[in-house]
């Protein structure tokens, strides 16, 4: 293997400063402060100002906390997005947004200050040091985005404890009131007793509790004509797992159409539905029981009248209802509409009073009866006595359900009727077109993606009941409205909004607490009922839901450089409840359209075996960790990777297999950038001037071009990084940069076979630099700096280099992809025969081979058309054999010798007498040197 020195320096050999080893984590914060200096957002603005536009509008995350893969995945993906758009010639702005009210940072604040200091605080003390806690964590979030490679106004993110932003709220109170959509009333919510608050349904978690399960007989005071000539008193039997509702009792709800029967048991009638009559007996234990005809339906006893279980002297009523299950209980639906959904609806319908014995704490107040000052968590085995004591009692046993639960605190909750404030989602203004039907309108006309979400989004608009917008806390916005001190009429109209709006904007929320309504209301305002000018401001909160949903308002109509609707929102599926729907229910009810063209769902961050994230598995990754580690460049390829339509796994395994294909990509660009050290565009060959190898490579590299851009457009991000990590292996390095080589390295510097080569390959630096800069933020700055400076032109960044448009027209391209394709068919053969050949010890280098292929007659005439075949498989010699109906290849050892400048087998060595020693292509690049 002995090279003689002076061959060695008539070579072309590569040389880049683009190192081999990438060294992310120590070299990207470096580019961080290259882009800091140039202020690149400022510039990638300036640089498609008359470009079409393109608003992503960031969704908040909260501002508690450490980033962690979910958020750090979901900020990358929207980074990838805009700075395509952004190489596309997009306008495409990003403001980053944090969500900073809500009850998290209330609790955490609590914790820190705790109980008893929390409970002396006033309101406006609770709200400084929450302010002070959620601004922290903005700082430590920007920063820890920043360092992702995400680019956006960090310098003025929107957040909502912003003054325009609070103001922003009010603004679409004002026209949802105005135009009818927001009432105050009393209706059964999910309430946390140890929160003292209401909860949204997205505060909600479902476990497994257990109850009581109680069968309790009511009386009839009117008895049922079906049972008239009986002697025995006769009973409805109701089956209930929340005794202590019991006081609350107005109804007893039956199936319309199921039918009813009487069973005689120990000398009492107990009406119940037919179907579950063994069921009752079991869970009674009763041996003996007679069931009595005749067979009535629910709807024949609705109207009757029964004696109340809890209260002398008050009566309940038998209704009909669907919602009546006839698989468990006993067909008799114990009802009280101020502590269920159903009951609620059922009662409405039937004009039902809606009693509230449970004060806010959680106790009975007088209406509770006996049980007055009872807590109800502590009252049903006290309930469960009195009423077995009372003989109404007919079976008590315990059951294990499904149960809600406070997201915060993870207490069972309740659920009780209160004085809320609620968006409606079927009434409106006179004239006013009802939100449901309006949002319902909206979302048909909104972009879905993956397009099955827009089937959940339609399914969760459909179905939800209205929207509880209070809270009983004190971190948020206010219900900008006042309650009439003498009479106790909400007092809320244009001119009491427009003065809270101007407050707002001016102080800022706080300024709610700590001044008094005269103070800023215009002179005079009073009453319409009763003329009162004493005013005092609500105290309730908005939901956050509601505070980050006006977003739309807030932050894409205020700020000059974004505008409504916006183009994308693009958050986890569990935003379909979320932030998709709060903004898409307040920008409908405001404007009367989505607040988005279209809506990209992902899922979530789970471990590399599909289960969730959590500290007490110890599955959990830190994208810090990653970062200090293997850079942010591998999150990035990582996220892009993933398929985002499913949950998206993430371990360190996963990670090490990116680091792989990053590993891949990166050494393609280093032998790009090393063999283009010595090439100016100037010196670029035409297409119809080079090899044919060459113009084969132009139309893949065009192929891949469309196929990226296409992917990207789509936001198929996996699909970009599989095509280009595919280049990059079987397309580029085991074919056509192999075959390139010899060209390269050992063909005349300005030859026209090797400029040629350097012109495909500046075309694909050029082409991949782009496609991969929007993922590999960091790597592709890195590559473009050193990319020799005739080729890059004048883009200071390569987030500003555009993006390559390569096509060629199809005329040109379609024979040389058939012919190739043919090659690359037989290739992969002769790959085969070489590989078994070299293990046979026949021969060594491929080189060293001399192939005789047999094919079929069409491919033998598509190979023997190539020019140069032999370097084409990069063997000594081939010879071609038609008539096959499979591709054979036999290997031989070529005849000639090696060439010691090119490591060729070649037989005309020594034909050129001024060198003797190399072969005559080497002899006449000498001579040219
Ligand atoms: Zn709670
Ligand atoms: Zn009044
Ligand atoms: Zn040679």
């Amino acid at each position: 293997m002995a090279e003689t020195p002076d061959y060695k320096q008539t070579m072309n050999l590569p040389s880049t400063e683009f190192p081999m080893r990438a060294n992310l984590a120590a070299r990207e914060p470096g580019w961080l402060e290259f882009w800091d200096e140039m202020d690149i957002y400022r510039l990638s603005l300036e640089a498609n100002a008359d470009g079409p536009v393109f608003i992503l509008h960031d969704g908040p995350p909260y501002a508690n906390g450490h980033i962690h893969m979910g958020t750090a995945f979901n900020k990358v993906f929207k980074d990838l997005i805009v700075k395509y758009k952004t190489m596309r010639g997009y306008f495409a702005p990003y403001v980053p947004g944090w969500d900073c009210h809500g009850q998290p940072i209330e609790h955490m604040v609590e914790k820190n200050l705790g109980s008893v200091k929390m409970k002396a605080a006033t309101q406006a003390e609770v709200r400084t040091l929450c302010r002070e806690h959620a601004m922290k964590y903005v700082a430590v979030q920007a920063e820890e985005f920043k360092r992702l490679g995400v680019r956006g106004d960090f310098d003025d993110p929107y957040l909502t404890l912003n003054h325009a932003y609070e103001a922003g709220n009010v603004k679409v109170f004002k026209a949802m009131y105005d135009r009818g959509m927001i009432y105050k009333g009393a209706k059964p919510i999910h309430w946390c007793v140890r929160c003292g608050t209401a909860l949204a349904e997205a505060e909600i978690e479902y476990s497994d509790e257990q109850s009581d399960s109680i069968y309790v007989k009511f009386e009839f005071t009117s008895r049922p004509e079906a049972w008239a000539d009986r002697p025995e008193r006769v009973f409805v039997l109701i089956w209930t797992t929340t005794p202590w509702t019991l006081p609350a009792n107005v109804a007893v709800t039956l199936a319309a159409k199921a039918p009813y029967v009487g069973v005689l048991h120990d000398g009492e009638v107990l009406v119940m539905a037919e179907a579950l009559v063994d069921q009752v007996a079991a869970a009674a234990g009763w041996d003996e029981w007679e069931v009595l005809g005749p067979r009535v339906t629910g709807a024949a006893l609705s109207g009757l009248h029964y004696r109340q279980p809890i209260h002398e002297g008050v009566e309940g009523v038998i209704i009909t209802g669907d919602h009546v299950e006839l698989s468990t209980g006993s067909g008799a639906v114990h009802t009280a509409p101020g502590h269920g959904e159903d009951d609620y609806v059922v009662g409405q319908k039937f004009g039902l009073p809606m009693p509230m014995p449970v004060l806010d704490d959680g106790t009975f107040d007088a209406g509770g009866g006996p049980f007055k000052g009872l807590d109800v968590r502590t009252a049903n085995p006290v309930i469960v006595d009195w009423l077995r004591e009372r003989g109404s009692l007919v079976a008590a046993g315990k059951i294990s359900h499904s149960y809600p639960h406070c997201w915060r605190c993870k207490q069972p909750v309740i659920f009780r009727a209160t004085e809320q404030w609620f968006v409606a989602m079927d009434t409106a203004a006179d004239g006013v077109r009802p939100l449901r039907e309006g949002a319902m309108e909206a979302i048909a006309t909104v972009q879905w993606i993956p397009a099955w979400s827009i089937n959940r989004m339609s399914a969760m608009v459909a179905d939800r009941p209205d929207w509880c917008i209070s809270r009983q806390r004190a971190w948020g916005v206010p219900i900008p409205v006042f309650t009439c001190v003498a009479c106790g009429e909400t007092v809320a109209n244009d001119a009491t909004f427009d003065a809270v709006i101007d407050l707002f904007e001016t102080e800022g929320a706080d300024a709610w607490f700590t001044k008094a309504p005269s103070e800023y209301l215009p002179a005079g305002t009073a009453c319409a009922r009763c003329g009162g000018t004493e005013l005092k401001p609500e105290k309730d909160i908005l939901d956050v839901w509601f505070e980050s949903g006006v977003s739309h308002t807030s932050v894409l109509d205020a700020r000059p450089e974004l505008r409504r609707p916006a183009e994308l929102y693009l958050e986890g599926s569990d935003q379909h409840r979320g932030w998709f729907q709060s903004s898409l229910l307040t920008s409908v009810g405001t404007y009367d359209e989505a607040p988005f063209r279209a809506v990209l769902t992902h899922g979530f961050i789970v471990d590399g075996d599909g289960r969730k994230m959590s500290k007490s598995l110890g599955n959990t990754v830190s994208p810090i960790d990653v970062v200090a580690k293997s850079g942010a460049d591998i999150i990035r390829l990582w996220a892009a990777s993933a398929d985002y339509g499913q949950d998206i796994s993430v371990s360190a395994e996963i990670l090490d297999r990116t680091s792989e294909a990053y590993r891949r990509i990166r050494n393609t660009f280093r032998f790009l950038l090393s063999n283009l050290n010595d090439f100016d565009p100037a010196g670029a060959v035409l297409f119809d001037a080079m090899p044919e190898l060459d113009r084969y490579a132009l139309v893949t590299l065009s192929d891949l071009v469309r196929d990226v851009t296409v992917a990207y457009d789509e936001w198929r991000f996996h699909t970009v990084y599989r095509l280009l990590y595919e280049y990059c292996g079987s397309d580029l390095s085991s074919f056509y940069l192999d075959v390139l080589k010899d060209r390269l390295y050992a063909d005349a510097p300005d030859s026209v076979e090797r400029r040629s080569a350097q012109t495909v390959l500046a075309a694909m630096l050029g082409a991949m630099v782009r496609m991969v800069a929007p993922i590999l933020t960091f790597t592709s700055e890195e590559i473009w700096q050193l990319t020799p400076v005739p080729l890059r032109g004048s883009a200071v960044s390569v987030q500003l280099a555009g993006w390559p448009d390569l096509a060629i027209d199809e005329e040109t391209a379609a024979p040389l992809r058939d012919a190739y394709g043919t090659v690359r068919a037989v290739r992969d053969v002769v790959t085969k025969a070489l590989e078994d050949a070299r293990a046979a010890g026949l021969v060594g280098k491929s080189q060293e081979a001399a192939l005789t292929i047999s094919a079929s007659d069409e491919a033998v005439t598509v190979l023997a058309a190539r020019p140069a075949l032999a370097d084409l498989f990069m063997v000594g010699s081939v010879a071609l054999e038609g008539g096959a109906d499979t591709v054979g290849v036999l290997v031989e050892r070529a005849a000639g010798e090696k060439c010691p400048r090119c490591w060729n087998i070649r037989t005309d060595i020594g034909s050129d007498a001024a060198h003797p020693d190399v072969c005559g292509r080497c002899a006449a690049v000498l001579e040219r040197l």
